[in-house]
């Protein structure tokens, strides 16, 4: 018998190490300078606090309640309903970091400027790791404005502001913190809600209704509360319904079945019928749209900062992969086509962040300055439509740069790649959000004036083509009125040229090279396609 070779094949070479654990925060250079150039300096000891949390432990945790996904139980062991859903142990535990650490209240509970834009900063970081957990977190921020509206839920209000997560089914009197959902989407129209058919009926005592109708998407069924919006006998009424009543009995509502989901899958979304449940007015009968319009607004910022989190992470995966993976002689990194790839990831994941801060600063200012606010209004809806919108074809770039490892789950991207398509789609899809804008132009026109200043220093400075800038100038200016089957078109356009104001306003070293490559001629549809002569190195220098 011939002698065989010893038997050892299993030999590991070329692989990237570990991506974890990392500080989300000191790695992410751009999200240093937003924090700083739109004014949330004081809290930078807390965002990087919770960067490396997010990056250590919560990653780590983020795996099990990903794929161990939330369970409906309908009814206990003798037949009784309990209409609860069950997580697995690690989504308590993202919860309560999130919560402890600001995720879903800073911004109200800090009176300090920048307060916003610091939570926008947390909650950018917490979506990188765990974006499920993030719906919940988001709904809970922006309820609170509108629960701030109605005296009698002031109770609510500061409990969804707390730092402590309390997970217990008990009515809000007993709680020491509280989360919130909503309910607006029904089977026969989510973005045209003035089609809901949910009833409410005035209830003898002023302000209380009984619920009857249905909700076809209803998620993160265990929150504490739920705006609902539902037809009054004076029309369209946003209310607040509890999931215990101030006795601690069950709210007359069921949970039917939880979505099968393509992503998204540590969260619990549902479909819900009320058979009556109690539920307290917030606003007036017939203004339901008018009030929850501010946490629609909110939830639309969320939509931004986590997709640009998605990209900033699925960013971070591929540069990781690539400064270890060598291929033809060469880490992947060092090969001329990977590093446009990479780069012109880079700049788009730049610009996604920058924009979304600039909105957040915004916000942050908008109860002191009125221009502030009407730039807010706009550009929630341009970030929103444009950001989310760039966020899967970007993750799959991302994904082909790890080659087939960025294809199984263990790289974290598949996960990232099924999150991705839903920004787009829930709280207002792409069309809606362009709509929005145009109705923003001809009914409230400061918001065109905002945008316009907003702009100014960048087309002056020539960092936007003169002809970009007199293309935008008809409808924000001088009001010509954009057509409905041209609103894309000129929404990416306002969206790329903010992106640009942002970018050159904050001083970021991309701003040039994103002007260049995305306003002028020469950048073409896919990834990869920056223009020779663009000084890459410096750019991924600063990716990380
Ligand atoms: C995972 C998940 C969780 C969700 N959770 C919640 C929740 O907790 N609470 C809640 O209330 N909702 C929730 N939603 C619902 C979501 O907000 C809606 O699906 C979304 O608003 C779109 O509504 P729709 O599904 O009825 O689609 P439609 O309104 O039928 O829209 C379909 C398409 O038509 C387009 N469209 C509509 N009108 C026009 C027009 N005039 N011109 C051009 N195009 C148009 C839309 O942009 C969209 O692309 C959730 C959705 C998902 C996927």
């Amino acid at each position: 018998m011939p002698e065989l070779p010893p038997f050892e094949t299993h030999r590991v070479d070329n692989q990237a190490p570990n991506f974890a654990p990392r500080d989300l925060w000191s790695d992410d250079i751009a999200l240093r300078e937003a924090v700083q150039a739109n004014g949330a300096e004081a809290f930078a000891d807390d965002i990087a606090r919770y960067g490396q949390v997010a990056g250590d432990t919560l990653l780590a945790l983020s795996f099990d309640m990903h794929r161990d996904r939330p369970r409906l139980r309908s009814h206990d062991r003798l037949g009784n309903r309990i209409d609860r859903v069950e997580f697995h142990p690690n989504y308590h535990a993202v919860m309560q970091a999130a919560i402890g650490h600001g995720v879903a209240g800073l911004s109200w509970c800090d009176a300090r400027p920048g307060a916003h834009v610091a939570r926008a900063a947390l909650s950018y970081l917490h979506y990188q790791v765990e974006p499920g957990t993030s719906c919940p977190l988001t709904m809970t921020h922006a309820a609170v404005p509108v629960l701030r509206r109605e005296p009698a839920l002031r109770e609510w209000a500061e409990k969804a502001i707390t730092t402590r997560y309390d997970p217990r089914e008990l009515p809000i009197a007993d709680k020491t913190g509280a989360t919130l959902g909503m309910g607006m989407t029904e089977k026969q129209g989510g973005s045209d809600v003035r089609a809901n058919t949910t009833e409410a009926t005035p209830l003898g005592a002023d302000g209380e209704y009984a619920l009857v109708g249905h909700k076809w998407f209803f998620s993160a069924p265990m929150s504490d509360g739920f705006l609902v919006l539902a037809q009054a006998p004076g029309g369209l009424t946003c209310l607040l319904m509890p999931r215990r009543m101030p006795d601690g009995a069950k709210n007359a509502f069921r949970l039917l079945r939880l979505k099968d989901k393509l992503g998204d899958w540590s969260n619990a979304s549902s479909e819900v019928e009320f058979t009556g449940a109690w539920a307290r007015r917030i606003g007036d009968e017939g203004r339901g749209i008018a009030t929850i319009l501010e946490m629609v607004m909110l939830t639309r910022l969320d939509c931004m900062l986590g997709s640009a989190a998605l990209m900033r992470m699925a960013l971070a995966q591929a540069m990781h992969h690539c400064r270890h993976r060598r291929a033809f002689g060469k880490r992947l990194i060092d090969q001329p086509l990977m590093r446009n790839v990479l780069a012109d990831l880079a700049i788009e994941a730049e610009a996604a962040l920058a924009l979304s801060m600039r909105v957040a600063r915004a916000i942050d200012a908008a109860p002191r300055d009125p221009r502030e606010a009407a730039f807010a209004r706009i550009a929630t809806a341009i970030g929103k439509y444009w950001i989310c919108k760039r966020a899967p074809g970007f993750v799959n770039e991302a994904q082909e740069c790890l080659g087939g490892n960025g294809y199984v789950e263990e790289s974290l991207l598949p996960r990232l790649f099924r999150q991705a398509p839903l920004n787009s789609i829930w709280e207002g899809s792409g069309n809606i959000q362009c709509l929005d804008v145009l109705r923003a132009l001809a009914k409230e026109p400061e918001t065109g004036t905002a945008l316009w200043n907003e702009l100014q220093p960048a087309a002056t400075a020539s960092g936007i083509p003169a002809a970009t800038a007199a293309r935008l100038r008809a409808p924000l200016v001088e009001r010509v009125p954009v057509e409905e089957n041209g609103a894309r078109r000129f929404v990416e356009e306002l969206a790329l040229a903010l992106q640009a104001s942002e970018l050159f306003r904050s001083g970021n070293p991309m701003a040039d090279t994103f002007c260049s490559s995305h306003l002028q001629e020469g950048h073409r549809l896919a990834f990869g396609t920056l223009a020779e002569g663009i000084d890459m190195a410096s750019i991924l220098a600063r990716a990380g």
